[in-house]
């Protein structure tokens, strides 16, 4: 799960988080939207620890980002690129040689992101929402307990956004805790379980959609 209480951040002297309070239980894909500036990816940064906090409190379990830019390595496989969310956890290597207890793993983060049949394909010949899902698949192969996805489906057309997000959802209801800033409003009332607004900094009035 993931707990955020009270965060505040500033950038130069100018507050974007103002107190900023979020909790996602496993189970939960929770939709965070605000508008551009309003601090969204301000807040998943904190959350995973890439940005520090002025003040507040977060209790994460193992979490992983995923971006709206993939930042797969295109000429590798997607079952190579699944094998990196590992690294972490791995002794470190200067080869994509991985061992087949790894790439069995992979191939099971793959197949639950229903690309087990694309296993050996160069990321690069895949399409957009391919490639989002095996962003994903490589989060679930860091064995994330939390998902923060920001803007995960801003860059692809309607059809792959809608199965992607609706992909994070499924992964929700298996047990994940997932967190995705989305700028589409119907994806967001159609899909997650929570809908949070991020307003002046703050977590404007969750409006419960399902
Ligand atoms: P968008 O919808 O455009 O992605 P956002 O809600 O994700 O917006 P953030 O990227 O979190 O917004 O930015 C919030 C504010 O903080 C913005 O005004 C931005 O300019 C500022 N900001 C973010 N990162 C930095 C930084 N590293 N240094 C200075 N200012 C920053
Ligand atoms: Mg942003």
């Amino acid at each position: 799960s993931l707990e955020i209480r009270g965060l505040r951040k500033s950038y130069d002297g100018r507050t974007v988080l103002d107190g900023f309070d979020l909790d996602v239980r496993p189970g939960e894909f929770v939709a965070l939207l605000g508008p551009n500036g309003s601090g969204k990816s301000t807040a998943l940064r904190c959350a995973v620890g890439l940005e520090r906090p002025d003040a507040g409190e977060i209790t994460s379990a193992p979490a992983a980002m995923v971006f709206q830019g993939i930042h797969l390595v295109r000429r590798r496989t997607a079952l190579d690129n699944v094998c990196t969310g590992a690294l972490g956890r791995l002794p470190l290597r200067r080869s994509f040689f991985f061992p087949n207890t790894l790439r069995s793993e992979a191939m099971e983060c793959l197949d639950r992101v229903g690309l087990a049949d694309r296993a050996a394909e160069r990321c690069a010949r895949l399409s957009g929402g391919q490639q989002q899902r095996v962003a994903i698949a490589r989060a679930l192969c860091q064995r994330a307990e939390v998902i923060l996805a920001d803007e995960p489906v801003s860059a692809l057309d309607p059809a792959a956004a809608a199965q992607v997000v609706e992909l994070l959802r499924q992964l929700a209801s298996d047990g994940l805790a997932v967190v995705a800033v989305l700028h589409q409003p119907e994806l967001a009332h159609c899909y997650a379980h929570r809908i949070v607004a991020l307003h002046n900094g703050k977590a404007a009035s969750p409006e419960v959609t399902r």
